[in-house]
């Protein structure tokens, strides 16, 4: 897609801090490191978000996943990893162009991460789990 910053970073017109490339896949540091190692996974093939992604391009990004979260991992050894995907404005994403975020989590570094996750469970009784379950199973 030529108007596609992450397109152009796999093609190479635009430099990035490669740390792997395959025939689908590239990765590269974030250029915000939101801590040290944050780095990027993206198709070389260009797809908006998870939900608009190929199976086939999806499994071969999900593995460049793991194979670059056990770099950093054996690199920088970090203190956990979370990795992060974000689909559609909404949830934060800002190119739309699909990437993973792999995020190394420190105890004594620089680790910029944050992410309240207030959970509800009283809101939902038993009824109303059966029903959402129904809900997406028949979508
Ligand atoms: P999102 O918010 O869409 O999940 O994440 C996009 C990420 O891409 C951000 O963390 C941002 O720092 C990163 N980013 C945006 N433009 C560039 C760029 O030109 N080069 C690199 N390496 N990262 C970028
Ligand atoms: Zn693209």
């Amino acid at each position: 897609m030529t108007d596609c910053i992450f397109c152009k970073i796999t093609s190479g017109d635009i430099p990035s801090y490669k740390i792997y490339e395959d025939d689908y896949t590239y990765a590269f540091l974030d250029i915000s490191q939101v801590a040290k190692g944050h780095t990027l996974v993206v198709p070389k093939k260009h797809s908006q978000d998870l939900l608009e992604t190929e199976p086939e391009v999806l499994a071969h990004v999900i593995k460049s996943v793991q194979k670059v979260a056990q770099m950093v991992d054996k690199a920088l050894k970090p203190d956990g990893i979370n990795i992060v995907q974000n689909n559609r404005t909404f949830a934060d994403q800002s190119v739309f162009h699909l990437h993973f975020h792999i995020m190394p989590r420190y105890q004594n570094d620089i680790d910029g991460f944050g992410y309240k996750w207030q959970t509800h469970s009283d809101a939902f009784d038993a009824d109303a789990m059966t029903a959402l379950a129904d809900q997406i199973k028949h979508a």
